[in-house]
Order: C-alpha cells, then structure tokens, then sequence
C-alpha cells in the first residue's frame, strides 16, 4: 500500500502532537486535570505515530500536480513495524494491568532501559549505511552514548529496585577519578569516530557509556533509587531528543526535551523533600557522607503507649478535627479504601477530616494522591505538606496510617540523623496522634522514630485495612 503525504500536513500533526504533549503535563500537574491530561498525551501519541508513519521518517519527495511542484512524503505501511506496534501494544498492556503500585518504580525504569536501547539501536543504524556527515557523526555519537548510559543505568536500577542486586550504594574507591577517566575515554572515543567515522571510536564509546552507567547508579543507595528513576527518565528524554536532532524530526525533538527537562525538574523536587544533594544523587555520594541507607538499621528502644480500634472509635467521636497522614504501609496493606470509608464515617458526624500529603510519601511521587483518587476521596480535602502543616496544633487528631520516615521527629531535632533537615508533617503538635502499623520497625531511612515514644502517641498496631476496618466498625456501633 502507498501513499502520499504533504509536508505540511506532517508538520501541522507534529505540531497538534506537540501541544498536546504540553496541555498533557499541565494536565498531570493536578489531581483534578490528570485524567484528562493522560487523555491529551494519548491522543497526541496517536497524532505522532500516525504521522510519522505516513511521512516514513521524513523522507519527501517533489511531485508536479497540475504543472505546481509539491513536496510530499512518500510512505510505505511495513507490516513489520505494524507487528512490532501491535506486539509491543499487547505486552505493554498485559505489564501495565499487572503491575502493583508499589513495583511501579521498577516498571519505570525497566521501560527507560527500553528508550535507551532503542537509541542506540537507531544510532548504530544510521551509521550503517554511508559515511555520515560530520555533523551526523557528532550526534550520533551523543545519541549512542547518553543511551547506552540510560540502557546499563536503568537495568541495574531495575534490579536494585527488584531486590535482585542490593540496594546498598557500592563506593569503589577512587570513584570520581574513575568516573573522570570513563569521561576523558569517551571523549577520546567521540573524537576518534566523528574524525573520520572510524566505527572502533563509536563502539569503544559505547561500550565506556555502559561502564558508566553501571558505575553511577551502583554508588547509590535503596532510599535514593526513585530520585535515580526519575534522573534516568531524563536522561531517556535527552537520548529522545539527540535521536530526533539525528532522524530530522522536530517532534521528537520536542518531546525528547518535555521529558528530560520535567524528569530533571522532578528529580530536583524530591531531592529538596528528602533534603538530599541532586549532585550526591547523579555522582553517587560526590563529596558527601554515604546515603541514609549505607548506615545500619538501629534498634527503636524506649516504651510505646498502644490503643485499641474500641479506644480510638472513642477518641475519634469527640474529635472536632481529624487529619490523617497516609504512608507506603497505606499502599502496602491496600487500605485506600476503609481510610475513604472512615473519612465518610467521620465527615457525616460532622468531624473535619483532611489529608497531609508529604511529598516523598511512598515510593514514588504522587503515590498516595492516586491510591486516594483511586479511592474516591475528594480532592479538596487532599492537602499537600506546605498547606497544611501549620494546622497540626489546631488539630484534635492526627492518624498516621503506615507513614514513618515522613513523620519523624528526628528530622527536626537531631542534626546527627541521617534525615536531618528533611521538612517533616510535625504531627506530634496535634492534641493526639495515632500511629498504625504492624510492629515498631523502621521505616525506609532505616532509623528509629521518636514519634512513637512521645507522651501524645498512641500505636494502633496492626495491619493498616485491618486496622482502620475494625476503628470504623467500632465508630459504626457506637
Ligand atoms: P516509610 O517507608 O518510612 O514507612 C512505612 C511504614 O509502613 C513502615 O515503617 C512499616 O512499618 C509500615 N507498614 C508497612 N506495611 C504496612 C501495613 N500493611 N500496614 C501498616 N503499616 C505498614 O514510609 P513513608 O511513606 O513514611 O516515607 C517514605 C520513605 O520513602 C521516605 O524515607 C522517603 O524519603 C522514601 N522515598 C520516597 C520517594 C517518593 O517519591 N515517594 C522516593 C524516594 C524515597 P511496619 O513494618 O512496622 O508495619
């Protein structure tokens, strides 16, 4: 089957693609617009697959209609690419409708590894047929190279996040100099291939490219590997962006740039929330004291106070304000759904209940807003920590469903902890505090909590649906 395409009608779907990629990530912003903004980034998808399709990689041609020269692209379906969509389409599928929410980061990066090799696929392949130009030679040789890091870096990163490889940041010593010397080589190499195209220069730069992405992502630790992700989600839009400059395709070029500059931007964002040096998480540790993980868990020591769900239904019956602060224990134990129900339980007896969003709750970010979405609870009692934070002393009570680290005290008090100086929900000013989880172990830093010794707290453990089911059984006979 072929057809003809004018140039300006590609141009014109790149550019529609475009500005939906951009009302997209807008969208995503908020939980309100978010459904809509993936709606946008598949329809502008759609739009940039169709086009690129039909301009078959922008090759044009000049055909005179009506004695007037017009330049169309001139395509060719490959049934092989349509298989390659459709397969990859159906397994892409099948994962997504697999995945839990908290493998979610491991599924990210296992999907940039993909965007990595297929830029260096795509490089090498282009290099394939004639000598390229110099100017081609340059970016080829980037496109390959920053691949081939975000390839190595995102399966190791998978594999960290996985458990298969431990999470404990390797710090081979004479590190920075290694990374130094790995970066004179490519440069070395870049210069070798783009002289004259000698294809030794490319594959030695290839072959250092994935030595260093290895090497970076080994020097970080477990706590830090989300930042990592999302480091390596920039690094793809990047590699993206380099292949679009190498191909001739403005979209890609764009897209490429969307991604690498919001993955860097978010990276920035959960470094500031988890008070960790962006510079720390890219060298692995530059300059700086290994990462909260590197230290051993220490033994929490002190007496805890506990309540029953009988005790708590009580408390929770005299409370004219509620704010419930959801953790990763919230994702583990599913409960998103009997904390809506206690919400609606509490709302209806005229209790003000809102939520504290601590921006690295979980594991990833936004983690607990779409577990709360996906649980129906409305988004204007939705607050993030900034918001709310100053009204914790106003607050009857604060209930600390499966959240740790985000609430620890420590953070504030201790300048020798490996948190300190994490901005913190500073529960502990509230009248109460509940905390619910199954024993009195560390959170994901691997540190003791003061928060379950102080003289406010009172532990509800146990699972944290069980728990919180059993709190709104005992509301619902009382
Ligand atoms: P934490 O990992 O600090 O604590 C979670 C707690 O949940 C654990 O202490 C655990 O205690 C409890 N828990 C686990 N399962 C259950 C269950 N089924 N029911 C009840 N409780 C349960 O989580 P936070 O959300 O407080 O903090 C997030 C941490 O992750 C921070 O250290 C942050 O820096 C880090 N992080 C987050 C990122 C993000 O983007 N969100 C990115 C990078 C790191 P127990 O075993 O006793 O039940």
């Amino acid at each position: 089957m072929e057809f003809h395409t004018s140039e300006a009608l590609i141009n014109s779907a790149y550019i529609i693609a475009a500005v939906l990629f951009i009302l997209s990530l807008r969208g995503l912003s908020s939980q309100e617009t978010a459904r809509r903004g993936n709606l946008y980034g598949i329809l502008g998808m759609a739009i940039a697959i169709g086009a690129t399709l039909a301009s078959n990689s922008g090759i044009l041609h000049a055909v005179t209609i009506d004695g007037v020269e017009h330049r169309v692209a001139v395509g060719k379906f490959h049934y092989l690419v349509f298989g390659a969509i459709g397969g990859g389409a159906v397994i892409g599928a099948i994962m997504a409708a697999r995945v839990g929410m908290t493998q979610m980061p491991e599924l990210v990066a296992l999907l940039h590894s993909f965007v990595g090799l297929a830029a260096v696929l795509v490089g090498y392949s282009l290099d394939l047929h004639a000598l390229p130009p110099l100017s081609e030679r340059i970016e080829i040789f980037i496109d390959v190279w920053i691949g081939a890091i975000t390839l190595t870096g995102s399966i190791l990163a998978f594999l960290k996040l996985r458990g298969s490889v431990s999470g404990k940041p390797l710090l081979l010593p004479m590190r920075h100099a290694i990374n130094v010397a790995l970066v004179i080589g490519s440069i070395i190499a870049a210069y070798v291939y783009c002289k004259d195209g000698t294809q030794y220069g490319l594959q030695f730069g290839t072959a250092i490219a994935c030595v260093l992405g290895i090497h970076l992502v080994v020097a970080i630790g477990g706590a830090d590997m989300p930042v990592v992700v999302s480091m390596l989600n920039s690094y793809s839009g990047w590699t993206a962006a380099a292949a679009g400059f190498m191909l001739n395709n403005d979209l890609l070029i764009i897209t490429g740039a969307l991604v690498g500059s919001s993955g860097a931007i978010l990276s920035y964002i959960m470094c500031k929330a988890m008070n960790r040096s962006i510079w720390n998480v890219i060298f692995g540790g530059f300059g700086a004291a290994p990462p909260p993980t590197a230290k051993k868990a220490q033994q929490p020591a002190g007496e805890v106070q506990d309540i029953d769900a009988a005790a708590l239904a009580e408390k929770l019956s005299e409370a004219k304000s509620v704010i419930i602060v959801p953790g990763y224990g919230m994702a583990v134990g599913r409960a998103q759904h009997a904390v809506r129900e206690l919400t609606e339980v509490l709302r209806a007896r005229g209790v003000n209940v809102r939520f504290a969003i601590h921006p690295v709750a979980g594991r990833l970010p936004g983690h607990m807003n779409v577990l709360l979405a996906e649980a129906n609870v409305p988004y204007d009692i939705v607050l993030e920590m900034d918001e709310i934070n100053a009204d914790f002393p106003h607050t009857d009570v604060a209930m600390v469903i499966g959240a740790n680290d985000i609430v620890n005290p420590a953070a504030e008090d201790d300048p020798t902890s490996p948190i300190a100086g994490m901005p913190v929900l500073q529960v502990w000013k509230s009248k109460l505090v509940i905390v619910n989880k199954r024993s009195r172990a560390a959170g994901y830093a691997g540190i003791d909590n003061p928060l379950f010794y102080k003289p406010v707290t009172r532990m509800l453990f146990g699972d944290a649906k069980d728990a919180v089911e059993k709190v709104v059984a005992a509301l619902k006979a009382s």
